[in-house]
Formats: structure tokens, C-alpha cells, sequence
């Protein structure tokens, strides 16, 4: 059986995000709340967004690297006192999930944790308050996707995920991404990228799904070293975004195992380990597992990527991963074996976990960990 769903209207384009004022309007927001972080304020993005907004809207600029329970009551302190009555998200993914979060609790009564997928809240969550999405990294899909992951007051992050929670309205203007640095254009690329292959390989039935990251897949191989070595190649930021949008359209369908465990590596609060360079080093390691029960799908992608039918997707993803300089391992990074079993224990409950295409057990887990660590 199948659940396919497409629900965000999406304006892509160099020049797109002039289209906010009139997407205020269709959506009928008379008071949005803007909801960013201070690096976005730094850069100078949040002063062009602003100004394509009614005078005195209200902000929220405290949004954390990745998004807490606190702050999604900090900012629903805001919108409540503000009288909001939508969201205007600016940022990578932590803006745009705390909008969903905010969202959320506007219209329904706390705890957030009652809304947790893993606790069932993909039921209880009903219609929200509009949300448009304005990505300024082209990676996490979070414009077009349905999940928000949220870190509880006592360090649990969780994925609170719903039809209900995908952003109105997304505008995709690549312009917004050229002056994102080549470490953070090649982390949050191959963040994208590893949605488009986790999707195509998840085994659920959803042909659209598969389609899109194929064609994902292709765009961000082709063009990810060029946004990085030239990043005002607006041209290649374009083909990028469009390929991070893709990954976020698809992977509807289920992620994998690089999801599972980067979103358990992210939990370790003292390291802050970033998702996009987590997913890029994972991503080899776990391709290499799958491919045993991937079948022809392999031969697939590899076409779909330009990769010679020959050569081995995973040696092809390792040698990118090289050329864009990821980090060699996670040991480069602060992880230690003795945080395997508690890395492990909360990959093997993620809800990203089923749908890797080969049922991965705590020892093969462990294993794959160990590979990582460089
Ligand atoms: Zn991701």
C-alpha cells in the first residue's frame, strides 16, 4: 500500500523571494511571525526578508543550532502577545522546524511531547497555523518536509512528524545561498544527497518518491563540487537547491540507516555534531551494507548519478566526501566507542530505522560505527 502526498507550493528560482509579500496575502496572514536565528540576521538575509514585510512585524531570532523545546516556547511567548496568526520561516532547517514547532502548540495544547511520532502524535496533530518556508541552505528538505525535529527540555530529540506540519508555501531562491561557505555548502549537499539515496533504497511503495530522488540524486552529484570550488555559480547553487528541494519531496518515503544513526549522534549534547557532515561520512558505510539487498536498484541510481556502471557507489561517495573535504570520521569529531551502545540503542528506535532496505541489528549498528570512526 501506498501514502503519497505533495502539498507545499513551491516558487524556485533566482529572484523568487520577491514573491513573499504576494504569498503573505494568499495565505490570508494579516500578522506573521518571523522566525530566524542571528547568523541569518548577520549575514544580511534577515534585513532583505524584513523588508518585504509589513513594518513592525514581530521577530524571533533566538532560534538554537538545533531547535529546543525551550525556544518553541520562547517564541510562542511572542506570537501569543503579537496576536500572529502564521510564520515566516528564515534559515536552514532549525528556523523552519521551530516554525513547525510553534505552529503546532499555537493551536494545540502542550505538552509538546504528547506530539512526538513515537508516541503517537502523528494522530493528534491536527491543522496548524500556515507556515512559509524560506530556506537559506540548500540540504535539509525542511521546506517541503513533514517532520520537525524538536530536543526536549531533558535532551530527548525527537521527530514530531505530520501531513499537517509541511510548510503552506516554500520559496526556493538559490540567490540566498550564495554566500554560504564551501564547508557548509558540501555538509548540508550531502545531507541532500543522502536523502535522495536513502529514499530511493527505503523498500516502502512509493514510485513519485523514488522518481524524484533519482532526479535529486543526478542534480546534486553533478553540480555539488562546482557550488562549492565557485560559490557564486548561481547556476550550479540552482542545480543544487533543486536537488535538496527533490530530497525533501521524497523522502516521504522513509529514510535509512545514515538517518537513524546521525539523528542518534546528534543527540550526544556535549559534541554538537553537525547532520549534513554526520550523513556524509555515514553515508558510504551504510550504502556499502545495503547494497547486498539493494538489487538492480544500484545499477539505477549509479545511471541516474552519471557513475560509471562499473565503478562502486560507495568508493564513488567516500572519494566525494574526500574531494569536498568531510572530515575523515566521526573520531575527528569527539566520538568515542564507549558512546556506542547509547548511540545505538536510540538509532535502533528512530523512526528513520524501519525503512532502511536491510534490517540492521545493534551488532551490525556497532559495526558500521566502528567503520566510521576514520
Ligand atoms: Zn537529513
Amino acid at each position: 500500500m501506498a501514502r503519497i502526498a505533495y502539498l507545499t507550493t513551491i516558487d524556485f528560482g533566482p529572484g523568487e523571494l520577491a514573491t513573499l509579500p504576494a504569498a503573505v496575502a494568499e495565505l490570508g496572514l494579516s500578522r506573521p511571525l518571523l522566525i530566524s536565528d542571528r547568523g541569518i540576521e548577520a549575514s544580511g538575509l534577515l534585513a532583505r526578508v524584513a523588508a518585504l514585510l509589513p513594518e513592525g512585524t514581530p521577530r524571533f531570532l533566538e532560534t538554537p543550532p538545533n531547535p529546543t523545546e525551550a525556544a518553541v516556547a520562547a517564541a510562542l511567548e511572542v506570537w501569543r502577545a503579537e496576536g500572529c496568526d502564521g510564520a515566516v520561516a528564515l534559515g536552514g532547517g532549525s528556523p523552519i522546524d521551530l516554525a513547525k514547532g510553534v505552529a503546532l502548540l499555537a493551536s494545540h495544547e502542550g505538552p509538546l511531547e504528547r506530539y512526538a511520532a513515537i508516541y503517537g502524535g502523528i494522530e493528534r496533530i491536527g491543522a496548524v497555523a500556515p507556515v512559509i518556508a524560506i530556506p537559506t541552505t540548500a540540504g535539509t528538505g525542511a521546506e517541503v518536509g513533514r517532520a520537525a525535529l524538536l530536543t526536549l527540555s531533558d535532551g530527548r530529540k525527537l521527530g514530531f512528524i505530520s501531513p499537517q506540519l509541511i510548510p503552506r508555501r516554500a520559496i526556493c531562491d538559490p540567490e540566498l545561498t550564495l554566500g554560504l561557505p564551501p564547508g557548509l555548502t558540501a555538509a548540508t549537499g550531502l545531507d541532500a544527497l543522502s536523502h535522495c539515496v536513502e529514499t530511493f533504497l527505503s523498500p516502502r511503495v512509493n514510485p513519485p518518491a523514488e522518481a524524484i530522488g533519482l532526479d535529486g540524486a543526478g542534480r546534486i552529484w553533478r553540480n555539488l563540487e562546482r557550488a562549492c570550488a565557485e560559490g557564486g555559480d548561481l547556476a550550479a547553487r540552482g542545480e543544487v537547491m533543486m536537488g535538496a528541494l527533490e530530497g525533501g519531496l521524497a523522502f516521504q518515503k522513509g529514510l535509512g540507516a545514515v538517518h537513524s544513526l546521525s539523528h542518534a549522534l546528534g543527540g550526544l549534547q556535549d559534541l554538537k555534531l553537525h547532520h549534513g557532515t554526520l550523513n556524509a561520512i555515514l553515508m558510504p558505510l551504510v550504502v556499502r551494507f545495503n547494497v547486498p539487498v539493494a538489487g538492480e536498484k544500484v545499477a539505477r541510481l549509479k545511471a541516474a548519478m552519471g557513475i560509471d556502471v562499473a565503478a562502486d557507489l560507495a568508493d564513488e561517495l567516500a572519494g566525494l566526501n574526500r574531494r569536498l573535504g568531510i572530515p575523515a570520521g566521526l573520531g575527528g569529531l569527539g566520538v568515542t566507542a564507549d558512546r556506542f551502545d547509547w548511540v545505538v540503542e536510540r538509532a535502533l528506535a528512530d523512526h528513520s530505522h524501519a525503512t532502511n532496505p536491510r534490517s540492521a541489528t545493534a551488532e551490525e549498528y556497532r559495526g558500521l560505527l566502528a567503520a566510521a570512526m576514520g
